[in-house]
């Protein structure tokens, strides 16, 4: 176990307090480190440093940006197993698998992040006064506060930061209290890359220390956050009581359709791998499964048979699907949730406890209220609720009844129904023939309703960190 210092204009430095907290493998409970636990002072200094590289990133030109991202792609290619691999393992509960995931789409992201910071397209438009011209150009924001979540430690990192990056903005990162080693050693690449020292600056904390000073800082000009709901409500009044850019990617409570048509085998393997992939503990989960009548019996001895059959073993271990929740505190609120809903009237049809130490057993819950937690609200766990409708347009608007909007997903194989679904649900991703977790670095990555507001991947990204400036010239003393 060792100390582990943060990163403020390329230095490794503690916290002014000279305060630590410890980081803790929750597969193991072992402690993997300590790391210092910023408040004002640090965050101040790390905003004055990224001000101050925000100057260094911005002069250099879209080709130079360019180049420093694709070194941090290839550094990430060449040297991410040994730069990464254990500690998302350890720090985060990620599978062998999932944590490779990470690693090869931190380096996609990387990579389609770069070629955006050529393509910061202007524009010009007509003027009805013949003597004038105008035109659009974009520029960076400045100081990007990244303030990022537990469950993909490294390539929603990586997403949060590739972009603004491109862009020309510099940053100030606050990562989860949970997986600080990661992010630190994600910064650190980013210099080895050729990021200025002060444009890329890693403060570590808890999020009502640290994460507040830093939303609050009167020099940041846009915060990024990818959390839950509720952490988002309170960042984004703090964000707009000074009229800052915000990015809000939060929970979600998305819904599976299986319709009538699809093979009920292949609808459940499908299902249970968008529920159970890294426990549950995926923003685009689909905790909600709404099943046609007709295949409901079918389906649900199938989604049965797929949630027993999942191998839950050693992280490290090729087999394993999935792991431990992130803490106890994760884990008694997704027996709440299904407990609440048992209590109210639904059924387990698999899971329901604890399988050992953090490690929730895959549970299936058949028919929990309308009301109740499990249905409502997001349990970040290993849960699914199922519920059965008589057609299309009960599926839909029983995917509708939720104050989330994330992703959605229809199994069919009919292409009508499928598009029907797609353009009726509300929600920022429809996926058909999948499930609901998908990913794409060009895609627009984003929710409606409580899932947040913002849209991230591509050039969607680079337009939200990027503020549009008009220029108009008087052209009229040229001859015509
Ligand atoms: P969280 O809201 O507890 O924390 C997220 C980050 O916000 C952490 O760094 C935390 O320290 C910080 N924070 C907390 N309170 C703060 C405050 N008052 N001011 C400033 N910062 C504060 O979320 P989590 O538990 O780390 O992550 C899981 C959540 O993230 C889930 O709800 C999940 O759906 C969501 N998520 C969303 C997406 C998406 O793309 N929409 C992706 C991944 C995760």
């Amino acid at each position: 176990m060792q100390n582990r210092n943060m990163l403020i204009g390329g230095e490794a430095v503690p916290a002014a307090s000279g305060s630590y907290f410890e980081v803790t493998a929750p597969a193991t409970g072992s402690l993997l480190a300590q790391v210092p636990r910023a408040g004002a002072t640090d965050v101040d200094h790390a905003v004055r440093a990224a001000s101050i590289g925000f100057d260094a990133w911005y002069r250099l030109r879209p080709a130079e940006r360019e180049a420093v991202l694709l070194r941090a792609a290839e550094l990430v290619a060449n040297e991410g197993q040994t730069r990464f691999l254990d500690t998302l393992i350890d720090e985060s509960g990620s599978t062998i698998t999932k944590a490779r995931g990470e690693i090869a789409y931190t380096v996609d992201l990387l990579r389609t992040a770069a070629g955006e910071a050529r393509r910061l397209y202007g524009e010009t438009f007509p003027n009805d006064d013949p003597h004038r011209m105008s035109m659009v150009i974009r520029e960076p924001l400045g100081v990007v506060g990244v303030v990022s979540p537990y469950n993909a430690p490294l390539s929603l990192l990586t997403k949060m930061c590739a972009f603004p990056l491109a862009a020309g903005n510099s940053l100030v990162i606050k990562p989860s209290e949970e997986t600080p080693l990661t992010a630190l050693a994600f910064g650190r690449l980013l210099l080895d890359a050729g990021v200025p020292s002060e444009a890329i600056n890693v403060v570590t904390g808890y999020g009502s220390e640290c994460g507040a000073e830093l939303i609050n800082h009167p020099a940041v000009r846009c915060i990024a956050l990818t959390g839950s709901t509720n952490t988002g409500i309170a960042v984004g009044q703090a964000g707009l009581s000074r009229m800052r850019r915000m990015q809000l990617e939060l929970g979600g409570k998305s819904a599976l359709l299986v319709l009538k048509d699809a093979d009920p085998k292949q609808a459940a393997k499908i299902a249970a791998q968008g529920i159970f992939t890294h426990s549950g503990q995926i923003c685009m989960a689909n905790s909600r499964i709404v099943v046609e009548r007709d295949i409901y019996p079918s389906f649900i001895d199938a989604l049965k048979a797929e949630a027993e059959g999942l191998y839950l073993g050693d992280l490290r271990d090729e087999r394993t699907v999935y792991g431990p929740l992130i803490n106890s505190r994760a884990v008694e609120k997704v027996l709440e949730h299904v407990r609440e809903a048992v209590a109210a009237g639904a059924e387990i049809l698999t899971g329901g406890e604890v399988l050992n130490g953090l490690v929730v057993k895959p549970t299936i819950l058949l028919d929990p209220p309308r009301d109740s937690l499990a249905w409502r609200e997001e349990s970040f766990g290993p849960v699914a609720s199922v519920v059965a409708v008589d057609d299309l347009e009960e599926a839909i608007a029983v995917a509708n009844d939720s104050d989330y909007g994330l992703s959605a997903a229809v199994m069919t194989n009919n292409i009508q129904w499928g598009l029907h679904a797609a353009r009726r649900i509300a929600s920022g991703a429809v996926h058909i023939g999948m499930h609901t977790f998908q990913s794409n670095a060009l895609a627009p990555i984003g929710g409606v309703g409580l899932s947040g507001m913002g849209r991230s991947g591509g050039h969607y990204s680079t337009e939200e960190f990027t503020e549009v400036k008009w220029i108009s010239v008087d052209v009229g003393s040229l001859p015509r």
